[in-house]
């Protein structure tokens, strides 16, 4: 295990907003923040005209730097503007940036004095997506652990699966624990604020994805015990994540290897035309989406590739336990980063593929390295058994490419 600080390359936790604004459909995200805040969204978004956008960016101008402004006077002008436009938001979020938190304009106070004005109409939360030490999956883990403490009180046994999902895999695994007569299930974060899934000490949660420390922590605080469990990425990592809450309901073994073998068979089956392709084939991962070592894990169990160096920017140990014990022993890891160190030793390795923040892909790709955006992994539907295969093509692409490319003539 290799721990490294330096200069890191990733994004911020106001990319989590690009994805949550499409999951809760009622939400709206206000940035408060700078100029460079507004155009990453936008950006990163891909959304610059769009009849009723889910997420703006209440702008800190030079004069609110320099202390000329009240900010709390603006801030609620603009929300209460934004509210009487928009009466079909429900939540609302404040999302901290570098700048409010460099000039300490505490969100929390004003999510809270702005509640009471627009309670019970409007539910005002606040979080930080700030780039100051944190990578961009940090942006869900803040805005989730935000909406814990909202959650209803449940006595009752019940399962939530935390994290955001396609709303095409929630279906599937909803049919699958329907099967297996495990429930109630329930969602976080849901498709509408009002349905904001209940929580207690009977409550089990598994994580659907790696990044979440903060929530989980939370959702703990709240008498609610998570699963221990692989992550759900490959027929086998699905497979352990629907164990755990199978025998968290004393599921019996028969039962739910009749239930599991049709889909865990179908894709294996599928994976295994990318097995062939994928196979003694060598992947370094950049630090960056916190994804890195279940996919690791699938890639290198699933498909047989050989891992070079698995950087993540947070090794949560006792979470990624699991997945850890499922890596191939002697594994290189190393967590955080020092970006110039990491870009020799890929370079000395030339590995196959390479995932890789935005920045880094193209300065790699034209020094003749394979890269596969970490991003991507984040916006794609890749839980699950149905989309493992979809996953495995993500790997698989890129090298496709490059092949077709190397034998075109220059
Ligand atoms: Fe840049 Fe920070 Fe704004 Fe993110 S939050 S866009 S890192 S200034």
């Amino acid at each position: 295990m290799l721990r490294e600080r330096g200069q890191r390359e990733v994004f911020c936790g106001l990319t989590g907003i690009v994805w949550l604004h499409r999951k809760i459909q009622d939400a709206f995200f206000l940035v408060v923040g700078s100029r460079t805040c507004a155009h990453l969204i936008q950006s990163a978004a891909g959304v610059m005209i769009f009849a009723e956008p889910r997420f703006a960016t209440a702008i800190i101008e030079e004069r609110d730097l320099a202390g000329l402004a009240d900010m709390n006077e603006e801030l609620d002008r603009v929300v209460d503007q934004l509210l009487a436009r928009r009466p079909d938001i429900r939540l609302l979020f404040l999302v901290g940036s570098c700048p409010s938190e460099v000039i300490k304009l505490d969100l929390g106070r004003a999510a809270a004095r702005l509640s009471l004005r627009h309670r019970p109409a409007v539910r005002i939360l606040s979080y930080s997506g700030s780039g100051i030490e944190t990578t961009f999956t940090q942006g869900e883990d803040a805005c989730l652990a935000a909406l814990v403490p909202e959650l209803p009180r449940e006595e009752g046994k019940s399962l939530l699966v935390v994290g955001s999902l396609a709303e095409v895999v929630e279906d599937q695994f909803r049919r699958i624990f329907a099967d297996l007569e495990i429930g109630p299930v329930r969602f976080l974060p849901p498709r509408r604020a009002e349905d904001l899934p209940p929580v207690g000490p009977e409550t089990s949660f598994l994580l659907a994805q790696p990044f979440l420390g903060e929530t989980a922590r939370t959702l703990e605080e709240r008498g609610a015990t998570r699963l221990e469990a692989p992550f759900p990425l490959g027929a086998e990592g699905t497979t352990g994540w629907l164990a755990a809450a199978a025998a968290a309901w004393r599921i019996e073994p028969d039962r739910f290897r009749d239930v599991i073998s049709p889909c865990r068979e179908r894709s294996r089956n599928a994976l295994a035309r990318y097995r062939a392709e994928l196979a003694g084939k060598r992947v370094f991962f950049f630090p960056d989406s916190q994804l890195e070592v279940p996919l690791a894990r699938f890639l290198s169990s699933e498909l047989g590739m050989e891992l070079v160096e698995v950087g993540t920017p947070y090794l949560h140990r006792r979470h990624l336990a699991e997945e850890l014990a499922l890596l191939p022993p002697g594994t290189l890891l190393s967590e955080g980063q020092h970006v110039e160190r990491q870009l020799d030793r890929c370079r000395a390795a030339r590995p196959d593929i390479t995932v890789c923040g935005l920045g880094l892909a193209n300065p790699l790709e034209a020094e003749g390295l394979t890269t596969k955006w970490s991003i991507e992994l984040v916006f794609t539907p890749i839980h699950g058994y149905e989309q493992a295969a979809d996953l495995a093509g993500l790997f698989a692409r890129p090298l496709r490419r490059r092949e077709a490319l190397s034998g075109m003539p220059m």
